[in-house]
């Protein structure tokens, strides 16, 4: 055999690519719809035989071909529509690469009857290969018409029998032929569709879709999808995000009454054309999760128009598939509308003694997430290089990067041992044991009967409080790029000082001193924010009875903050009823706080688990309670959630005092540090707390001159 090179036959080429193009009967009628689109038309009728391998034909009522133009017409990459690539850029048709008819012609028999306005009659041309073929002298028939368009496409895949073969049913292929008409006449408003199949022999066309030319979109989505969707229906029309490109983005999606089981997909339009777009999809599906009974699905119908120069629509040779630029952000701003807007809708609720509208996600459930952090996870910061790849490292600017080295704890573990203790002896944490919950949190029911505490992880449930969602977002707008990539990648040297709160990390080749008291509050809150309605438990063994503990440390220290009045023995306790017995739901349901009436007194009997292998400092247990009694703003759902969230961080953050023992090191820098550099956005705010003492560099200088 010989092993030379030789090209292929043009003709085999082209099928070739034709058949790149033209893989299915649907994506055949998807071209030649969008021609028709294209040509003004405001009736367009499909009909086909046998799932469209048969038959594919399509009537237009448009603009009609020029009789000069018929010539070329199935010659590849003639086109009316794009003169130079830069119309590329700004391209608002369907078409532009004057592929469609080509390809068919070399994959079927295509004939064409167009007559435009001006002309006095219609003409018909055949076409084999890309040429007219046939009839008289130029192939090219006069012959009686409307004005409009006729194509029709016989025996598709005639030539290229492996495709034939590999083929669905003739009745998987018409229903992808109905799918496209369907979505395109709900997409385009002001154009009657009709797509009907003739199978039976001589028998009448059945009729699948049809929807008249001055038909809405919720009678269109009726007609196709069924009552049940449009009688569910909302309009929703998404706020641009020009910075990104997303000049427009209109939404019909279904409300959260929607009961539906079957599985529904996605209407997506990027600049009027109907693409697939899977991370939109999975973004909305997890949204709906959180609102929809297991199982049920929404329907959605999305329409954006992205700034042309921003759209990549080649990167699929049927065009499915498009890429935009920005892509991450303009999801995430879409389905956090949805979000929002699915929130808002139910009014009924009511602050505090409100049933959540929370449906627990299970593991297994496609596209959802079994655990659902959706804002507050430092994904961004993927968007920042790795330090390697921002600059080369010389020697002299070596970084120590091997987390095992090393660190200035290891020389300065204190051996003061440290007992604390609430008062009312009911909890006796010794912090001589250290609590390591394994990451995996699903199965967790640790007893350490030691500790006197003992441990559950709870199933994880959505959150849809409006409030919880708008604090989310507020960290996130106060996001400071840079600290929170400082973060995400440093490296934990050593506690500098401990009763002034002072560590040391480094980044790259700097040195940075960070106030760990102010970073690891905002790490609490944010834990706090990001788990909410869904924290572990720390049970306190034998309970804490709330007003007998803040009788006893808070007076006795005189904590009070600013602001605060000591309080009578009859108006704490008045209080701590109000404001824990009467609202032990919401404490129960949002932070995992059991709150008990033992006999008249009001128990604490458990506490959220913020970071597993982390317990609190019970010291300042009574400081958290008396604070939450009485400096938080309890008129105001969003300020008294992110009050009691503020406080409990607080209280999270390890306690001043003159030396740490060695198990508090050991916390801040194995667990606590660690949970930042997995998942903390560091805010504006912290700026402040965080200095340069040194780089690298400086300090070779230093040493250079000495
Ligand atoms: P493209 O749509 O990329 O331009 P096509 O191969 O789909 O390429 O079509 C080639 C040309 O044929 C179009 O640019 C258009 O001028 C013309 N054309 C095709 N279909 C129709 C139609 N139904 N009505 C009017 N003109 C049409
Ligand atoms: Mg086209």
């Amino acid at each position: 055999m010989s092993n030379r090179i030789k090209p292929l036959a043009k003709d085999v080429v082209n099928r070739i690519a034709a058949g790149e193009i033209i893989v299915a009967p649907s994506n055949a009628l998807k071209e030649l719809l969008e021609n028709s689109v294209d040509a003004g038309a405001t009736q367009i009728d499909v009909l086909t035989k046998n799932g469209g391998l048969k038959l594919l034909q399509i009537i237009d009522n448009g603009c009609g071909i020029d009789r000069e133009d018929l010539p070329i017409l199935c010659e590849r990459f003639t086109t009316s529509k794009l003169k130079t690539f830069e119309d590329l850029k700004a391209i608002s048709t369907f078409g532009f690469r004057g592929e469609a008819l080509a390809s068919i012609s070399h994959v079927a028999r295509l004939s064409v009857i167009t007559k435009t306005k001006d002309s006095n009659c219609a003409w018909k041309a055949h076409y084999l290969d890309g040429n007219v073929v046939d009839g008289c002298e130029s192939g090219i028939q006069p012959v009686a018409g409307k004005d409009g368009t006729v194509l029709v496409v016989e025996d598709l895949f005639y030539n290229i029998p492996s495709r034939l073969r590999a083929l669905k049913s003739s009745s998987e292929e018409y229903s992808k032929i109905v799918d496209v008409v369907s979505k395109y006449s709900i997409h385009i408003n002001d154009v009657g569709f009709c797509c009907q199949r003739q199978d039976g022999r001589g028998g009448k066309p059945t009729v699948d879709v049809m929807v008249r030319k001055g038909m809405k979109r919720k009678d269109r989505i009726r007609n196709i999808y069924g009552s049940n969707v449009a009688n569910n229906l909302l309009e929703l029309d998404i706020d641009p995000l020009e910075d990104y490109g997303l000049a427009k983005c209109q939404c019909s999606i279904t409300n959260t009454n929607f009961d539906n089981k079957k599985s529904i997909a996605p209407v997506v339009f990027i600049n009027n054309r109907l693409v697939v777009c899977d991370p939109l999809r999975r973004a909305i599906n997890s949204i709906y999760a959180a609102y929809l009974p297991k199982g049920h699905k929404p329907f959605i119908y999305i329409s954006m128009e992205i700034q042309p120069e921003n759209l990549d629509v080649n990167v699929h040779p049927t065009k499915r598939e498009v890429r935009f630029l920005n892509e991450d952000e303009i999801i995430d701003h879409i389905a956090l509308s949805i979000d929002t807007h699915l929130a808002s809708l139910d009014t009924s609720r009511k602050f505090m003694t409100q049933q959540v509208l929370t449906h627990k996600t299970e593991i297994g459930d496609e596209d959802v997430p079994i655990i659902k952090k959706p804002k507050l996870n430092v994904k961004k910061i993927q968007d920042f290089k790795p330090i390697d790849q921002m600059k080369k490292l010389y020697e002299h600017q070596m970084v120590r990067t091997d987390f095992s080295q090393t660190t200035l704890n290891t020389f300065v573990k204190s051996q003061v041992p440290e007992q604390s203790h609430v008062q009312g002896d009911s909890i006796l944490v010794d912090n001589g044991t250290t609590l390591f919950v394994p990451e995996d949190e699903e199965v967790l029911d640790v007893d350490n009967s030691t500790l006197g505490t003992s441990i559950q992880v709870v199933e994880r449930s959505a959150v849809n409080l409006i409030s919880i969602k708008e604090l989310r977002r507020e960290v996130e707008t106060n996001m400071s790029k840079e600290l929170t990539h400082l973060f995400a990648q440093h490296i934990f040297v050593g506690i500098a000082d401990y009763t002034r709160r002072l560590c040391c990390i480094q980044y790259d080749v700097n040195l940075y001193l960070v106030d760990f008291g102010a970073v690891l509050a905002e790490l609490f809150y944010q834990i706090g924010l990001a788990d909410f309605a869904n924290f572990g438990k720390i049970e306190i063994e034998g309970g804490v009875d709330i007003k007998g503990l803040i009788t006893s440390e808070i007076f006795g220290n005189e904590q009070l903050m600013d602001g605060m009045e000591p309080l009578g023995d009859e108006e704490l306790g008045t209080l701590v009823v109000e404001r824990f017995l009467d609202m032990s739901d919401m404490w129960g349901e949002y932070f995992n706080i059991e709150i008990e009436d033992r006999d008249g007194t009001v128990m604490m009997n458990t506490m959220p688990l913020l970071i597993s292998g982390y317990i609190p400092p019970w010291s300042k247990l009574s400081l958290f309670l008396w604070r939450v009694i009485n400096g938080v703003n309890w008129e105001d759902e969003k300020k008294c959630l992110a009050g009691v969230l503020r406080q409990l961080a607080l209280f999270h953050v390890p306690a001043s005092q003159k030396a740490a023992d060695a198990d508090t090191l050991d916390h801040v820098e194995n667990v606590l540090f660690p949970a930042i550099k997995k998942r903390f956005i560091a805010t504006d705010n912290l700026t402040g707390d965080i200095v340069e003492i040194a780089n690298l560099p400086g300090l070779y200088k230093v040493f250079e001159r000495c």
